[in-house]
Parts: structure tokens; C-alpha cells; sequence
């Protein structure tokens, strides 16, 4: 087998098809606990992440977002308020309209089901496909996020292209994901409470030690901030940027399709 043939699952060398299909039991076992493990882990600091991702990306009313890897909709919604926030600051009665898009339907189950999810009606969907084969024409979507999802991707590069072809010219991306701390120090600690407290919470919690044993590799196995930055760059986006969050521990790339 040829170093192309293969791709990294955590610390492991897989085939594409085995990455796609054990992300997916990965996600199909943490599903019902995904939440409360999130808010667990980032002692809710990712909460403020995905704030500041939503206020770069300045929902508009009347726009389409597509959220990919959007697990239980937790951007979407966020988009879907802020759109309406700025509408009615400018009496503006348009109303923007979000799609989650997830590889796995336990995922979106459990998004359907959360108790903020009934209120947006018609205005939120849920799609199971896969974010490097869309099922989206050219030129869908006003803005694209997707967050935690990406590093879980067989093929990175097949889906920023994608993201760059439904996007409408002036478009924006927004991919939040952990990355490499900015001090080395600090990565070192960090490391030692992922690897260490991670997957054992993860145990507690739900039951299921190798999804979160995964969960931190794949963070290890992620490229830093600049080599992300130049595969965003490289797949036709325009004037990226990158933004630490705490530290590194989570940057949120920037970019425009233009
Ligand atoms: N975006 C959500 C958030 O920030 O809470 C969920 C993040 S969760 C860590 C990663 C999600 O990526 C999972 O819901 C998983 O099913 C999804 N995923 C993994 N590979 C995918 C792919 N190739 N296409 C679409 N979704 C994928």
C-alpha cells in the first residue's frame, strides 16, 4: 500500500473508506452524550469559540448557511439567531434559513431532539451526507462553518473544495478546529490533561474510552495553523486569516470565496 493509499486515523495509518467508517462509529457512540461531553472537556470554553466564530462570520437576514459536520446544530442555530438579531436591528424581515449537515444520523438525531431546535421550524434542516461529496448545485450558500469536523475528514483538500464550490461568489468559510498551542510550555500541559483526563472522563461519561483516545490523537495528527492556513489558500479562498483561541488550542481559519 502506497503512503497516498493511506490516511491517519488518531495515532493509526488506515484506508480512506476505514477512516469514513470509523469516524462514523466514533460519532455513533458518543452521539446522546456528544453535548454534555463537549461542555465536560473545554470546561464550556468552547461555547465562547463558537461566539466569536459567529460574530466573524455576521449573519445576515434572508442568507443560506450550510453548517458541515454540523453534529447537533449548534452553529446553525447560533446562525439562524444572529441573522434575525440583525434583521430586526434594521427592520429587516428576511429570514435566513440554516442546513446541518452530518455524516452520521445519530448525530442529527440527537440535534432534532435538543429542546432549541423545535422553535426554528422549516427554517433548519437536517442533511446526512458527507462533507466531501455535498448534494448541493454551485453557488448554494451565503456562508459555510463547520467546526471540530474537518481534522475527522478522509481527505481534507476534497472537502475544502467542496465548501469553495457551493459557496456564491463572496461567500464566507469559517472552519474552527484545535490546533497547535502557540507556547510550547502550555502545549506540553495541555497535552498532559487531553491525553491523561480525556479519555477517561470520556469513560465515565460515556461509556466509551476509545472514541475520546481517538478524539485527542486526531487533534495531535491536525497540521498547524499555517500549513491549514495554506491548504485553505491552496483550495481557492481569498484573504484567509487566523485566529488563536486560548492560546492555540483552537483556531478559527477565515476566508472568503471569491
Ligand atoms: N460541529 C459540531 C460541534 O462543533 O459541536 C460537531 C463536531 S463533532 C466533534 C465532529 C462531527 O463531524 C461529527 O458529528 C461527525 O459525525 C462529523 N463528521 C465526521 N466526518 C464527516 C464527514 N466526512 N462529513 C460530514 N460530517 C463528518
Amino acid at each position: 500500500m502506497s503512503a497516498q493509499d493511506t490516511v491517519s486515523f488518531g495515532f493509526e495509518t488506515v484506508t480512506p473508506d476505514e477512516k469514513v467508517d470509523r469516524v462514523k462509529g466514533v460519532f455513533r457512540s458518543v452521539a446522546s452524550k456528544y453535548d454534555v461531553m463537549n461542555d465536560f472537556m473545554s470546561v464550556g470554553i468552547h461555547r465562547l469559540w463558537k461566539h466569536d466564530t459567529m460574530t466573524r462570520l455576521n449573519p445576515q437576514p434572508g442568507e443560506a448557511h450550510l453548517d458541515v459536520a454540523g453534529g447537533t446544530g449548534e452553529l446553525a442555530r447560533s446562525f439562524l439567531r444572529r441573522a434575525d438579531a440583525a434583521g430586526q436591528r434594521r427592520g429587516d424581515t428576511r429570514k435566513a434559513t440554516a442546513i446541518v449537515c452530518d455524516i452520521n444520523d445519530a448525530m442529527l438525531e440527537a440535534g432534532k431532539a435538543r429542546p432549541d431546535t423545535a422553535e426554528w421550524g422549516e427554517r433548519l434542516n437536517w442533511v446526512c451526507a458527507d462533507g466531501t461529496a455535498l448534494p448541493y448545485p454551485d453557488r448554494s450558500f451565503d456562508a459555510l462553518t463547520i467546526s471540530f469536523g474537518i481534522r475527522n475528514f478522509a481527505d481534507r483538500v476534497a472537502g475544502l473544495r467542496e465548501f469553495k464550490r457551493v459557496l456564491k461568489p463572496g461567500g464566507r468559510l469559517a472552519v474552527l478546529e484545535f490546533t497547535e498551542m502557540t507556547a510550547p510550555l502550555l502545549q506540553k500541559a495541555y497535552d498532559t490533561y487531553s491525553f491523561n483526563v480525556i479519555p477517561k472522563v470520556g469513560e465515565i461519561v460515556t461509556g466509551d474510552r476509545d472514541s475520546y483516545q481517538y478524539l485527542v490523537e486526531s487533534i495531535r495528527q491536525f497540521p498547524d495553523q499555517e500549513t491549514f492556513k495554506a491548504e485553505v489558500e491552496g483550495t481557492g479562498f481569498s484573504n484567509v486569516t487566523v485566529t488563536n483561541f486560548s492560546g492555540g488550542i483552537a483556531a478559527l481559519h477565515f476566508g472568503w470565496a471569491i
